[in-house]
């Protein structure tokens, strides 16, 4: 169904500096690629010689906890489980776990919509309990209100969105997620997936990408994000779009309208019987 904008959402749009020249995008009726998308045919983009040493802090030198098992975990004992997680050493430093927000699982009324992926919770939604509280959120809120969906629980016209991170704790000083970090939180996720079967999962940002695709295509961890947005993946039997992450839009705006062509995308992935 092509994506119909009322004056409102238009509105938003051009606050937001996206031109609507290329609206509505038309559905794709090409069918899904397979499985695993084939691997790009350029390497990762060097870095420059001159880049700056990273200046992210370590993490804490903890022993790790158990991976956890939540495998047959109902929605509520997931919440638990992740907020009493001590799996890594990120539960020594974190304010509050940060579960995700939006549609909850209800059985008989199938999948929700949206599923969102991002990276890890920052400053704001360590202490607010809430992913994508920020500057970064509030693009993503209106991103979203353009395409007449919301992170609110019950939405109306029975559509639901779910938005959660990778990682449920706060990286100390917002440095990047550490590999076995993610490994120790990626259960969280994929009973998150599981229960709610979304219609489409959109991961923002290479983090996100990383952890859902990284089993079946381990290229994606050294792929750049410019190259795996723009194709269509599937997580089991869900498909899944990958777009930039929104800090990075607020600091690239030049790439909003890229990602507004991923939204759609996901939108129109999301419409199809
Ligand atoms: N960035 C993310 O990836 N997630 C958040 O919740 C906030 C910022």
């Amino acid at each position: 169904m092509p994506l119909q904008l009322d004056d409102h959402q238009r509105a938003l749009l051009e606050h937001m500096g996206l031109r609507l020249d290329f609206l509505p995008k038309p559905a794709p009726d090409a069918p899904l690629t397979p499985d695993v998308a084939p691997a790009p045919t350029r390497p990762a983009a060097a870095q420059p010689a001159t880049s700056p040493p990273p200046t992210t802090p370590t993490a804490p030198a903890l022993p790790l906890g158990p991976r956890p098992d939540v495998s047959g975990a109902d929605w509520s004992a997931l919440q638990q489980a992740v907020q009493n997680c001590t799996a890594c050493g990120l539960c020594q430093t974190r304010q509050q776990t940060v579960f995700g927000v939006g549609a909850t699982p209800a059985p008989d009324q199938g999948a929700i919509d949206w599923m969102i992926v991002g990276e890890a919770p920052g400053e704001q939604e360590d202490r607010q309990g809430e992913p994508f509280v920020g500057p970064a959120g509030q693009l993503l809120d209106q991103m979203l209100g353009a395409l007449g969906l919301s992170r609110q629980a019950a939405p109306s016209e029975g559509r639901g969105v779910f938005i959660a991170n990778v990682l449920k704790c706060r990286p100390p000083g917002n440095r990047n997620p550490q590999p076995q970090e993610v490994t120790q939180c990626l259960p969280f996720l994929k009973r998150q997936i599981e229960l709610l079967r979304p219609k489409v999962l959109l991961a923002m940002g290479k983090f996100g990408a990383q952890a859902l695709l990284a089993e079946q295509w381990p290229e994606v961890a050294t792929t750049p994000l410019g190259k795996l947005r723009g194709q269509i993946y599937r997580y089991g039997d869900t498909p899944l779009v990958v777009t930039y992450h929104p800090a990075y839009l607020l600091r690239t705006p030049a790439d909003k309208a890229k990602a507004w062509d991923d939204l759609c995308q996901a939108h129109a992935l999301s419409q199809a019987p």
